[in-house]
């Protein structure tokens, strides 16, 4: 077997039942299992809490709108040809499956008037997204049509962009820690040939020299060519198992999506001012995070995010009372847990390995009749027998730190 074939997210996410593609409901188009879909549940409201002691407030947005709000946007002048074509329902009402989640949370700052006092103002959503890919190119979770991107924008005075934009690089160093993310390098993306651009020179010149500033002290190279239409921008790299590079995480300057959609603050001053729009994702889209957790980690995840966290198991049915009663109290103190009572204890050891269940609770008729539990680690190692409330206390501290190891530090 190739390497590439062993850590292939596609595999794995068949073996581990993470996630299914169904010609029949199209390609790029991938259906979350289950175990799929807790894992990126607990990666979701991770996020989204990490993002809310940041300041960030989260707004909910509808994955499609009338054409003319991304004609307004740009979009449809600069970027139609990666979008679906839009669907007319009558002669003067169209609608679009939005490429991007930006034209919605301008109206949000618009919704009302602002003043400086509120900025930065930080709007946040995990938001559906959409992209006409080409079918040869889709595989797995990595090329998908349907997005689900972990996105901000964050609208500043222009004197806050050096500052918000050093944060961000701050929030998403913290979440790549968490999840073992392991960034293969920082790109500046700046314009390039033959592309077309909104807005004008002097305004590019000083997005990229904020820019420049913020990555003072990180190594990082320059991508001509691999600019937003409407501004520079950072990306954070990863390589997947084949050795392809993609972006995860970026910031981006945009001073034209402001001008577009005339947003203002009242200044300090009573003067009306426009605010910077700052575009950002700490992990990008969920199908590329977890293509890439999936091959980086080969299907074991840290313990927070496995889908099921504990496996409980009873050696025979003697033992089934006190199984039930440890797999309620792993699941009261908020853990994801299993009773697997079918088959021979050695089979149901090694299928918990297989499945990179962290951690499994063996129940045999001595640890029942004194409240004890032997827990066997994925890694094959075996604690002696605890006390139930140890376990679950070891677990919990585990979880609960958002370590990759599964033993406390
Ligand atoms: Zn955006």
């Amino acid at each position: 077997m190739r390497e590439s074939d062993m850590i292939d997210h596609r595999r794995l996410g068949r073996e581990l039942e993470l996630f299914v593609s169904d010609p029949l409901a199209g390609a790029g188009l991938p259906i979350w299992l289950p175990a799929g879909a807790a894992a990126r549940h607990a990666v979701e409201e991770y996020v989204r809490e990490l993002e809310r002691r940041a300041g960030y407030q989260h707004v909910y947005s509808p994955p499609l709108g009338k054409r003319e709000l991304f004609e307004r946007s740009g979009h449809l002048g600069y970027f139609a040809d990666d979008m679906f074509p839009p669907m007319r329902l009558s002669a003067d009402d169209e609608f679009v499956l939005r490429p991007a989640l930006c034209p919605h949370h301008a109206l949000v700052f618009g919704a009302r008037g602002r003043s400086y006092r509120e900025l930065p103002l930080r709007v946040a959503e995990l938001g559906g997204m959409y992209r006409a890919e080409r079918s040869g190119v889709l595989g797995g979770l990595s090329r998908v049509r349907a997005i689900s991107l972990n996105d901000a924008h964050n609208f500043c005075a222009l004197e806050q962009v050096g500052a918000e934009v050093a944060e961000i690089l701050r929030l998403i160093r913290e979440a790549h820690a968490a999840l073992g993310v392991r960034p293969a390098g920082f790109r500046l993306s700046v314009r390039g040939p033959g592309q077309r651009y909104v807005g004008d020179d002097a305004q590019w010149a000083r997005a990229e020299e904020l820019l420049r500033d913020a990555l003072a002290g990180v190594e990082y190279e320059v991508a001509p060519g691999d600019a937003a239409f409407y501004g520079p921008k950072i990306d954070i790299q990863i390589v997947d198992g084949r050795g392809r590079e993609s972006t995860l995480a970026t910031v981006q300057l945009d001073f034209d999506k402001p001008e577009r959609f005339d947003l203002a603050y009242i200044d300090r001053d009573g003067a009306r001012r426009r605010p910077v729009m700052v575009h950002r994702s700490l992990v990008g889209s969920m199908e590329r995070l977890f293509a890439y957790l999936i091959e980086v980690h080969e299907g074991a995840f840290p313990a927070w995010y496995a889908p099921v966290q504990l496996a409980v198991l009873p050696v025979d049915a003697g033992q089934a009372g006190a199984a039930a009663d440890l797999a309620r109290r792993a699941e009261a103190a908020g853990l994801r847990v299993e009773i697997d009572a079918a088959g021979s204890l050695g089979g149901r050891i090694r299928d918990a390995a297989r499945r990179r269940i962290p951690y499994a609770a063996v129940v045999g008729a001595r640890e029942a009749a004194d409240g004890r539990v032997s827990l066997r680690l994925r890694d094959g190692r075996v604690l002696d027998p605890l006390p139930v409330a140890d376990a679950l206390a070891l677990v919990g501290d585990v979880v609960a730190s958002r370590t990759g190891q599964l033993l406390p530090g």
